[in-house]
């Protein structure tokens, strides 16, 4: 096996456990004994090996909530960050918990978009454009086939549960990296021919899923809240929030040409997280489970750099000792707060449980519930 590490210092970059680390892992696994089926713990791919080999089920968000949807435990721990707790929360009956062993755990794009701020984007728009506002509108998309022009919002899951209520009660939908496509022909089909999607918060996902569909850069302008539009509004088809994510927008069209330099044969995929010029030089781009897949694909020998998280990356390496796998970004780290769910924070949820407890509960409060139940409904109802 050949894997190129990143420079950073992480525990993945040491599979063995301390002795104190042993300890906590063989408690947790005493305390999944006593709580047997009560309990699903659901791990993201970008968190720790020490974490994922405690994890019922491993997967993107967009599996992941269809777990919990599908979940009958009592206790669902989200080893992930806390947009998909709470979306875990909403697709989950009142009697069950979900759990988010670190309450720090947060995500720095979901942050970039804000109710208030998407909600004076969405009236400026609405303004300038002349659009419909789908709320209230019984049959959008009987309406914008006889020629009425919407605008429709679109979230990507990276998001809090008050936007997805927003976009729910405005006749939108919530996206993730796996079905991006399947959720903007859902929201165009709304939106009619002269109609536009406000997209958000990550302006790369959208630009890259956007171009994918055949839509020039010229309909996509950008948003920013406090400055308004870089582009034409009037005539656009996509209008992208400019949020991004920290880890993704670090890899580059330089690394994607300095791998090559060195591999001529090899291959590069990404996320969609990723700057648009990134994904244009790689040979492939997709949400995490695209990427795991494109890796198994491969055959033997193959030599493959990958444009994701580290703990991912790592692992895949790892799975695939026949194949030679690197980051992208020699340099990059873990995504800091993926990384602020640790075993320590995972025992002690699970201790509190066995005691009684319900520590860290995550509710999404009931005035917000049924828009984003709609929203992430009309999501799970899209595959691609
Ligand atoms: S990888 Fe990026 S989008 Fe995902 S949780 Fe971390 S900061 Fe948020």
């Amino acid at each position: 096996m050949t894997v190129s590490l990143p420079m950073c210092s992480v525990d993945f970059m040491d599979t063995s456990l301390s002795v104190e680390e042993q300890a906590i892992s063989d408690r947790i696994s005493e305390l999944r004994q006593q709580l047997g089926e009560d309990l699903l713990i659901l791990g993201h791919h970008y968190q720790r090996d020490s974490i994922v080999m405690h994890a019922d089920f491993l997967g993107d968000s967009f599996m992941l909530s269809q777990m919990a949807a599908e979940s009958k435990a009592k206790y669902i721990v989200f080893c992930g960050v806390h947009f998909m707790a709470e979306s875990a929360d909403i697709l989950t009956s009142d009697d069950q918990h979900v759990i988010l062993p670190n309450l720090r755990a947060g995500c720095s794009m979901a942050d970039m978009a804000t109710l208030s701020e998407v909600k004076v984007a969405w009236d400026e728009i609405i303004e300038q454009t002349g659009l419909g506002d789908p709320i209230g509108r019984p049959d959008p998309v009987a309406l914008a086939a006889e020629g009425e022009a919407f605008l429709v919002p679109v979230t990507y899951m990276n998001s809090s549960a008050d936007l997805k209520d927003f976009v729910g009660r405005h006749g939108g939908i919530v996206c993730t990296s796996t079905n991006a496509s399947g959720a903007l022909e859902w929201a165009f089909e709304r939106a009619g021919p002269n109609g536009s999607v406000l997209f958000f918060p990550d302006q790369h996902l959208g630009r890259n899923t956007g171009a994918a569909m055949g839509i020039d850069e010229q309909h996509m302008p950008t948003w920013t809240p406090g400055i308004g539009a870089m582009g034409e509004l009037s005539g656009s088809r996509i209008i992208l929030w400019h949020g991004f994510c920290s880890v993704h927008k670090r890899f580059t069209v330089e690394q994607v040409e300095e791998f090559r330099s060195r591999e001529p044969e090899g291959l590069v995929v990404v996320h969609p997280e990723c700057p648009k010029a990134t994904v244009d030089v790689s040979d492939a781009n997709g949400s995490t489970q695209y990427i795991r897949n494109y890796v198994a694909q491969q055959a033997p020998g193959a030599r493959i750099a990958i444009g994701t998280e580290i703990n991912m990356v790592a692992r895949l390496a790892q799975e695939h000792p026949d194949k030679h796998i690197e980051c992208l970004d020699e340099e990059i780290c873990p995504c800091s707060t993926m990384y602020m769910i640790h075993p320590a924070y995972l025992m002690d949820v699970l201790e509190r449980i066995v005691d009684g407890e319900v520590p860290n509960k995550i509710e999404v409060s009931e005035a917000i519930q049924t828009g984003s139940l709609w929203a992430l409904e009309r999501m799970l109802s899209i595959k691609k």
